[in-house]
C-alpha cells in the first residue's frame, strides 16, 4: 500500500509516518528527511539546497522527485511506502503518479492531517527546542506556511479528483491520532 501523509508544517506527519513503520513495516520516504542527510553530509546536493530550507522555501521539484525515485525499489520490497512531506506541489504529484504508474502501482490513500494554526504552531516551537531545526524560526515558518498554503494546498482537490483523500483530526493524543490514521487505512 502507498500513502500519503498530507499536511502543513508541523502537522505530525514525522511522527506518524515513524509509527506507520514500526506497525506496518512500510518505508518512510521523507524528502526532508532525505536533504537534511545530505546537507549533514556535506554533499553537493546538500550544500546547494541549504539555504532554501532555512529560508523555509521549497526546493526544486526536479531534486525531490529524483530523490524519491532512487528510493521507490526499496518501498517497493517492503510493501508500502508512507510519502511524507512529497508530493509539495501539483508538477511533484503528477510525477509522482507518473513514476509509480510505471511500476505498475498507484497512490492508494492520502491522509490529510488537520490541525488548526494556532496548535502548529505550539508544535513547532516545542520541536525548535528539542531539535533546534534551524527552519523552525518564527521567521522561517511564516514562509513555510504560505508555501503549503500556495503551493501545496491545491493537491487537496487535486487527490479528492482521484478520490484518495481522506480527512483525519490531527488534534489531541498522539495515540488517538493514530488510531484515526489506522482507522483510515483499514476503512
Ligand atoms: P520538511 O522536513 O518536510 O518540513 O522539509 C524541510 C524543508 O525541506 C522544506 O521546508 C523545503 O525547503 C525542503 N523540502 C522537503 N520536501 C520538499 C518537497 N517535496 N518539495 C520541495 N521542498 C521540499
Amino acid at each position: 500500500m502507498n500513502i500519503i501523509l498530507f499536511g502543513p508544517p508541523g502537522a505530525g506527519k514525522g511522527t506518524q509516518a515513524k509509527r506507520l513503520v514500526s506497525q506496518r513495516g512500510w518505508v518512510q520516504l521523507s524528502t526532508g528527511d532525505m536533504l537534511r542527510d545530505a546537507r549533514k553530509a556535506g554533499t553537493e546536493l546538500g550544500n546547494k539546497v541549504a539555504a532554501i530550507m532555512d529560508r523555509g522555501d521549497l526546493v526544486s521539484d526536479e531534486i525531490v522527485i529524483a530523490l524519491i525515485d532512487e528510493r521507490l525499489p526499496e518501498a517497493e520490497a517492503a510493501g508500502g511506502a508512507i510519502f511524507d512531506g512529497f508530493p509539495r506541489t501539483v508538477p511533484q504529484a503528477e510525477s509522482l503518479d507518473h513514476l509509480l504508474d510505471g511500476r505498475g502501482s498507484q497512490i492508494d490513500r492520502v491522509v490529510r492531517l488537520a490541525v488548526d494554526e494556532k496548535e502548529l504552531i505550539k508544535r513547532v516551537e516545542k520541536r525548535a527546542a528539542e531539535e533546534g531545526r534551524a527552519d523552525d524560526t518564527v521567521e522561517a515558518f511564516k514562509v513555510r506556511l504560505k508555501a503549503y498554503n500556495d503551493q501545496t494546498a491545491p493537491l487537496i482537490p487535486f487527490y479528492t479528483g482521484q478520490n484518495k483523500l481522506v480527512e483525519v483530526d490531527g488534534m489531541g493524543a498522539m495515540d488517538e491520532i493514530s488510531a484515526r490514521i489506522a482507522r483510515a487505512l483499514d476503512a
